[in-house]
């Protein structure tokens, strides 16, 4: 069972900090969905997603 982190409203200021990282390509990337088959690629991936912007990716480990 995973560790229930306390839900903390962050401060405009995390928030402008968050973005500026992402912005530079720092992304808080989170695993969205385990093991998807990409059609396009013809592979297993990974989908993650960044935790402060929304952005997604692939990846294939
Ligand atoms: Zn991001």
């Amino acid at each position: 069972m995973a560790k229930v982190v306390a839900f903390r409203r962050p401060s405009l200021k995390d928030k402008a900090r968050g973005r500026t990282l992402c912005k530079s390509g720092f992304h808080k990337w989170q695993i969205d969905q385990k093991k998807q088959f990409d059609v396009q690629q013809g592979k297993l991936v990974t989908i993650r997603r960044c935790s402060r912007c929304g952005e997604t990716r692939t990846t294939l480990d």
